[in-house]
């Protein structure tokens, strides 16, 4: 686009300089038309045969030519002048006038150079010197002398102007004023470059803050030098149409450069919420992305457990706070739904969640399971299709957090949780009298491994599991792990020591008393547990379970130790 400006901009300097010629030529026709016209006066003036003819045919001539100034005789022999209008002859004998034959027209007709007629009245004279005796001047009064070229114009400013090479003043120019006056413009290197020999071509000069581009033209019998310029703005103003339109072309690139910028970042920042493994994470990267790409005036995050029905809001160190449970509201939202509401159509939660503006509402879900609802505060609604990218984007991203916590959280083989999960769940219960930790541990598992197989030992390993998960069920206990191994462990709800005992002595009869079948034959295997009360710390709790579970291994294994010591 710029290109094609810039040859815009040249075509139209093209042309400004060939207008610029144009205008040179006509200014040339015309002068030499009204001196060719002046000559033939002049002839007329010479045929007459006495002095009141030639008086009258001059009164004539000045009364129906305003170009003329006026008409003047000089006698050689007696060096008389006599000025038919009477004015004051004492020009005739300025040695400054310089006289250029014009040999083409006629070898006796002559054209002065510039001269004061009168203070402030410059006129150039064209002359006829038929013979020795006498000589006939006809002035031109330049005021209107060359007034017909002020309509040769360049562009919309550029003018055409008449310099006399001798005495270097202005014989035209469009303000009549400046007739007379030296020309600062053929200053400006146009006098030097004829100087140099050269009779025409192009100049380009700055004056008054203004860039000027001039063509002369001083190859005239007249001595004369014709100039027509132009300012280079006016060009530039010639070439604005095309401009324009390249603005607006770049204008329009410019949109869709920034647009597919904009997408690209927001790929970027949607990519970004992808990575996160965290539920935290996500929620500070989801509104890292909203502050950056739509309006609004605040966020609201709420999980939703479908196990428990609970709704719960997320702190910025990524604690749940539970806000509501409610099965029956899980069911008002639906999947891929976006709601931008008024603060009276508010459902229940946004309520609960004290949202009193207008706001977007998008539900979340993960295997047409609710996981999520985001609340988006927002005056405005915003760009539809960005807010249902930023949706759906997000509906993945945290559908695959949540999956991953899951899988992290949890033993493969057995689905118990694993033990970065029971420990994070004894520190939310430490100093919770009523909860207490137990180490399970299958005896004597490595023969049963060798006497039976792997593969026995594995299935072994996953009914205990499910013992321990049916002894110990929701929400009495609060997670079942596997420790490693043939290792678990089981944090519960007991009313004291003693019930916690119970609890666990329950379970360990229920594994000796039930045969396990395998190869159609009743297997039987027992299990030792240490069990204590959770206390200052996850590693003083396991601590203090572990010494029991080793203290029930050494007095003969399959029995309970409550650990009641607390150091
Ligand atoms: P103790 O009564 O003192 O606990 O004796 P133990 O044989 O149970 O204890 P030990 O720690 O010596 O043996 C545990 C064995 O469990 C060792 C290991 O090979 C086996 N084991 C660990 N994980 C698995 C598993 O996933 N599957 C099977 N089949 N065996 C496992
Ligand atoms: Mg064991």
């Amino acid at each position: 686009m710029a290109y094609f400006a810039y040859q815009q901009f040249k075509t139209s300097e093209q042309n400004a300089y060939l207008q610029s010629f144009a205008n040179l030529n006509t200014a040339s026709h015309l002068v030499s038309a009204q001196i060719e016209a002046a000559s033939s006066k002049l002839f007329l003036l010479d045929d007459a045969k006495s002095i009141t003819q030639f008086n009258y045919t001059a009164k004539r001539i000045l009364k129906h030519s305003p170009i003329y100034a006026d008409v003047i005789y000089v006698n050689n022999e007696t060096m008389q002048t006599r000025s038919v209008l009477l004015h004051s002859t004492k020009a005739q004998q300025d040695p400054n006038i310089i006289w250029t034959p014009l040999v083409k027209m006629s070898p006796n007709i002559a054209i002065s150079s510039l001269y004061e007629k009168t203070p402030g009245y410059w006129v150039f004279a064209v002359k006829y010197s038929p013979d020795h005796q006498h000589q006939i001047w006809l002035e031109f009064d330049l005021m209107h002398a060359t007034q017909s070229l002020r309509g040769l114009r360049t562009l919309n400013d550029g003018y055409v102007f008449v310099i006399d090479r001798h005495t270097e003043r202005l014989i035209f120019h469009p303000d009549p004023t400046r007739i007379g006056s030296p020309s600062i413009s053929y200053h400006g290197g146009v006098s030097e470059l004829i100087a140099s020999g050269q009779q025409f071509g192009r100049h380009e000069y700055y004056y008054q803050d203004q860039f000027k581009m001039t063509v002369f033209d001083a190859n005239n019998p007249l001595d004369w030098v014709f100039i027509s310029g132009t300012d280079r703005s006016d060009i530039l103003a010639a070439s604005n149409q095309f401009t324009l339109t390249g603005i607006f072309i770049a204008s329009l690139l410019f949109i869709i450069i920034s647009i597919s910028y904009l997408i690209h970042q927001l790929n970027h920042a949607l990519r970004l919420l992808n990575q996160q493994t965290e539920v935290a994470d996500f929620k500070s990267q989801f509104r890292a992305t909203v502050d950056r790409f739509l309006s609004h005036q605040g966020v609201q995050f709420c999980l939703y457990d479908s196990e428990n029905d609970q709704f719960s809001t997320l702190d910025f160190h990524g604690n749940s706070t539970i806000i509501m449970c409610d099965a029956n509201l899980a069911s008002y939202f639906m999947p891929g739904d976006i709601q931008y509401k008024g603060k009276h159509q508010a459902d229940p939660l946004a309520k609960k969640l004290m949202i009193r503006s207008r706001h977007y509402s998008l539900p979340l879900f993960s295997n047409k399971e609710l996981i999520a609802v985001i609340y988006i505060k927002a005056f405005f609604p915003n760009f539809h299709t960005l807010v249902r990218m930023i949706r759906d984007y997000s509906e993945i991203a945290l559908s695959n957090v949540l999956l991953h916590k899951k899988l992290m959280s949890k033993d493969v083989m057995t689905q118990l949780d694993n033990k970065h999960i029971i420990r994070a769940a004894i520190d939310q219960n430490i100093d919770n009298e009523h909860v207490f930790f137990a180490l399970v541990d299958i005896d004597r598992f490595q023969r049963i491994n060798d006497e039976h197989g792997h593969k026995c030992g594995d299935k072994i390993i996953r009914e205990t599991a499910e013992i321990m998960q049916t002894c110990f069920s929701k929400p009495r206990a609060i997670s079942h792990a596997r420790y490693g191994g043939d290792e678990f462990c089981v944090l519960f709800h007991a009313t004291d020591e003693n019930d916690a005992y119970e609890q666990c002595d329950i379970f360990r009869q229920l594994i000796e008393k039930r045969g396990y079948l395998h190869n159609d034959q009743p297997l039987h295997y027992t299990i030792s547990m240490g069990v204590t009360r959770v206390w200052v710390s996850q590693h003083i709790t396991i601590d203090q379970a572990d010494k029991a579970l080793y203290q029930a291994k050494g007095l003969g294994r399959n029995q309970v130790v409550l650990n009641t010591f607390k150091s």
